[in-house]
């Protein structure tokens, strides 16, 4: 579903006696999400991500603007009509229900309205199917087996996954075969016998009555047509769905458990699955990381993606850590007080700074920002001549330099670096650092330095590991491509 948001704009009004200001939470957001992609809202806290999310579920109401979903507008739907799948950071599991009962939930008061058909009759029709493969039936129970063991609970789930058919279907038919341990063939048979029988008997009486069926079970009208009803969810077709689902998000072994015996990752997987389990036309997710450990937020978030590749389902993803948002996501919205300040996919954000602001949030080690001049077609910090630009004039700016546009000019001049190759010298950038401290972490140093020019908390320098280097000032080279100008006052990017 292709997702539009038109001047979108939510105020939340304030109170004079509590001293408090109104806030325009969101101001005017014009945004298009494009059908089966990840969506990261992205920004500093407050800077609107939730209230938006809130407002595409119908959680908040607009102040002013539209939502539209492909060609109906949504704006003012309630939020149980929008279809919507929504996942919060603190994965709000029933804790009396086991994980089961937690993704079934959603299902269990759902109408549907369908051709009329009689269950019943399907069920039985599965069962024989199953029966019509004994022996892909019997591999299914010794799959089953645990310890060597063959245990009914088990035996039931492998049946229901192999056919794909609920797991009350499967234990009707291991009821019927006897017990697992019987696996002769006239067990089979004659549980195959007593199952068509059963069906034929249940024809026979529903073709009898005033509303007959049709060979797929389909009650009929007086004119031979098929009968449309409004009915809850079978308890087969929910089962289908939660295992469905369960297996998506991998979590198929842990159905019986209640959530407190679950990890953290885990009982995101089980917010994950409930939220998928009605077949959201969108899925929203609101920092759904956020209290997993590191690691495991790694883990989760490519599940994430796994999942939403797989599903194909418009996703919105809000999230304030912009590694997060940088490793799956089709495309970001970098947003700030109310607004979106860049709109693209990651990389090209990342290269493509629009304006400071852009510049500092995305990037780890974040850029260095420095004062500087430009005056005589160079870019100046403090007193030395940084790179020729193509301006003219004299302006003030700041010049944002990338960790990673820093190369040790003693380690290129000796041969040993890799920057100057086939590079023309005179086009690259020259500034001096006093380095302070040496931190080795895997595949790069980073180096922290010391600048009068520089604004910002730590300057940050990453090298190549190999390279031989010692505290003090040294001189580096600068990657044009990675330096930034960016006007003092307006702080937006300054093109060269
Ligand atoms: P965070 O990352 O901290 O969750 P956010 O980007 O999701 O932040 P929002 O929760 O959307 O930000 O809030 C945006 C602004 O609206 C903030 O200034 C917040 O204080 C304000 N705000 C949010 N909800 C309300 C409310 N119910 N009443 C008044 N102001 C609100």
């Amino acid at each position: 579903m292709e997702i539009r948001l038109v001047k979108l704009t939510k105020t939340f009004p304030g109170d004079e006696k509590k001293n408090v200001s109104e806030t325009k939470a969101v101001d005017s957001l014009t945004l298009n999400i494009e059908n089966g992609t990840l969506l990261g809202l992205l920004g500093p806290s407050g800077c609107g991500k939730s209230t938006t999310l809130y407002m595409l579920a119908g959680l908040k109401d607009p102040t002013s603007g539209e939502i539209w979903f492909d060609d109906e507008e949504v704006t003012n739907l309630e939020a149980e009509k929008r279809g919507i799948g929504l996942v919060f950071q603190n994965y709000a599991l029933y804790p009396h229900m086991t994980v089961y009962k937690n993704i079934a939930f959603p299902l269990t008061n759902l109408k549907v309205y369908t051709e009329k058909r009689c269950e019943k009759a399907v069920r039985i029709q599965k069962a024989i199917a199953i029966l019509e493969e004994p022996e892909r039936l019997r591999k299914a129970v010794l799959e089953s087996q645990c310890d060597g063991k063959i245990k009914k609970e088990n035996a039931v789930l492998y049946v229901a996954k192999e056919f794909h058919v609920s797991r009350f279907i499967a234990a009707d038919v291991l009821k019927e075969i006897g017990g697992i341990a019987k696996n002769e063939e006239s067990a089979y048979k004659d549980a195959k016998s007593k199952f068509a029988a059963h069906l034929e008997s249940l024809k026979k009486r529903l073709s009898a009555s005033k509303d007959p069926i049709d060979e797929a079970f389909y009650y009929l009208n007086e004119k031979g047509e098929r009968r449309m009803d409004t009915r809850r969810l079978t308890r087969d077709e929910i089962d289908s769905l939660v295992r469905d689902v369960s297996r998506l998000v991998q979590i198929e072994e842990l159905l019986e458990r209640k959530p407190s015996e679950l990890s953290g990752g885990q009982q995101q997987r089980v917010a994950i699955a409930r939220a998928l389990v009605k077949k959201p036309k969108l899925l929203l997710l609101d920092e759904p990381l956020s209290n997993l450990d590191a690691r495991l937020r790694l883990k989760t978030r490519e599940e994430i993606r796994r999942i939403q590749r797989e599903t194909g389902i418009t996703t919105v993803f809000v999230t304030h850590d912009q590694d997060e948002a940088m490793a799956i996501c089709d495309r970001i919205v970098l947003m700030k007080d109310g607004k979106s300040r860049q709109v693209g996919k990651p990389q090209d954000v990342y290269r493509d700074p629009n304006d400071l602001f852009v510049a500092k949030f995305l990037g780890n080690p974040p850029i260095n920002v420095f004062e500087g001049i430009v005056d005589d077609g160079y870019v100046h910090i403090g007193g030395e001549k940084v790179l020729p630009v193509p301006i003219e004039g004299y302006r003030e700016v700041f010049v944002g330099i990338r960790p990673e546009a820093f190369l040790l000019e003693d380690a290129e001049k000796d041969g040993k670096g890799t920057f100057l190759q086939g590079i023309d010298p005179t086009v690259c950038g020259h500034l001096t650092v006093d380095i302070e401290q040496i931190q080795a972490s895997g595949k790069d140093i980073a180096l922290i330095g010391n600048h009068p020019s520089f604004v910002g908390d730590q300057l940050k320098i990453t090298i190549d590991s190999e390279a031989q280097v010692s505290p003090g000032v040294h001189s580096f080279l600068l990657r044009p491509s990675k330096i930034y100008l960016f006007d003092r006052k307006t702080e937006e990017r300054i093109r060269f």
